[in-house]
């Protein structure tokens, strides 16, 4: 048996592999190899989740685009003053929602440049005024670094933040903003946003108050191989300490128009390396980080995402209306598709489509009483329910 067929079996039996062969994996190229290591990704997914594929309904806020860094990969952000650069007030936030709320949204993601000119206090206003107008909406907001930009204008802990969002009605965070989780690539590709220790401090303090978080992997940029597998290997530590992860989401590199892909000539990475990110992430993570996401669709498209639910993804996530940072990044696939599709989508697959919720719940949607919601566990009986239009009124 060849090195990296030996690799693949040793992951399957749920052998922890070393950085350098998790590396290996990440690199394979020889389709014959890669077929037999999505192939086991996908057997693993199977067990753990049968044919049942997840989605959420979610809106996107992106309450304003200027911010005070300058990371190598991000074409939203625009400076104070800029014909482009927007606030959106309060209200107009309330009213962004409140005009989309008729899709059947159950959760609002929330994710802003860092703008020195937006009040501290806006943060949480926002979150305890979207509480009190949708009160059954989820409120999933504020990546690590706006934490750490809100600590650094306040000198509050991260600790004393977090509990006064969860106390405001926040419901779980993104993991974003952890794009490679090694320094010497933090300080090239966003030399501005914390290094990695405290991003972790940040996402395991989160965990431990009892807000959740995604956990997120953005690369094919300028990082190695051995780069992302240190960057998992060290997710893979913190859900081991706290169980706090809800799910992995792999976020491929857009270079169109991102600033330091035309500096430097980069190139946003091949299917093939974000179909064995996915497939690596399920042999690593197994029943201990359960949820991979398949490759983002607003990044790189539908028919992509549709295909890595083949190779070790169980949840196609969210119908995403509005993500303005993504399109302006340069990726052309739309802000929204509509449940339905998704749905179809799926289907088409041979799988069956689940709604869940962020914490990966399945609600009964469909009942006029508030009866709660049920824990998806792995080969639980779920059964599909349509949601209720208006229903997080
Ligand atoms: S990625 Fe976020 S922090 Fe970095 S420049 Fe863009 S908006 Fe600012």
């Amino acid at each position: 048996m060849s090195e990296a067929g030996e690799l693949i079996e040793k992951s399957a039996c749920g052998e922890l592999l070393s950085q350098n062969e998790i590396a290996q994996l990440l690199n394979l190229r020889d389709a014959g190899m890669c077929r037999e290591m999505y192939r086991a990704a996908d057997e693993l997914k199977r067990k753990l989740w049968s044919d049942r594929v997840t989605y959420v309904v979610n809106l996107n806020l992106n309450p304003t685009n200027v911010c005070v860094q300058h990371c190598g990969f991000c074409n939203f952000r625009r400076s104070d003053g800029d014909a482009e650069s927007y606030r959106m007030t309060l209200d107009e936030c309330l009213e962004h929602i409140a005009a989309r709320i008729n899709y059947g949204i159950t959760e609002v993601t929330i994710q802003s440049g860092l703008d020195r000119k937006t009040p501290v206090e806006f943060y949480f206003e926002l979150v305890r005024e979207i509480k009190s107008a949708f009160p059954r909406l989820h409120v999933h907001a504020y990546s690590p670094e706006e934490i750490a930009f809100i600590s650094e204008r306040t000198g509050e802990s991260y600790g004393n933040i977090i509990e006064r969002l969860k106390a405001s009605g926040l419901g779980s965070m993104p993991g974003t903003a952890a794009e490679i989780l090694v320094d010497d690539v933090r300080r090239r590709l966003c030399n501005e946003k914390v290094m990695t220790d405290e991003w972790c401090e940040i996402v395991e303090t989160a965990h431990r108050i009892g807000i959740r978080t995604t956990s997120t992997m953005m690369y094919g940029h300028i990082e190695t191989m051995q780069d992302r597998a240190a960057h998992l290997l060290r997710l893979l530590d913190i859900q081991r300490r706290t169980g706090g992860f809800t799910e992995f989401i792999q976020l491929p590199f857009v270079a169109a128009r991102a600033p330091i892909a035309l500096k430097r000539n980069l190139r946003s990475p091949e299917t093939v390396e974000a179909l064995n990110v996915i497939a690596v992430t399920r042999l690593l993570f197994r029943e201990e980080l359960p949820h991979i996401q398949a490759i983002a669709w607003v990044k790189r498209g539908l028919d992509e995402a549709v295909r890595s639910l083949h190779c070790g993804a169980d949840d196609l996530g969210g119908t995403l209306i509005e993500e303005r940072i993504t399109r302006e990044a340069g990726a052309d696939f739309g802000s929204y598709v509509p449940a339905d599709e998704l749905r179809a989508r799926i289907t088409n697959e041979n799988l069956q489509p689940v709604q869940r919720n962020t914490l990966y719940e399945v609600a009964d949607l469909h009942s006029s009483e508030d009866k709660g919601v049920f824990g998806v566990t792995p080969n639980d009986e779920v059964h599909l329910r349509q949601s209720e239009v208006n229903q997080c009124r």
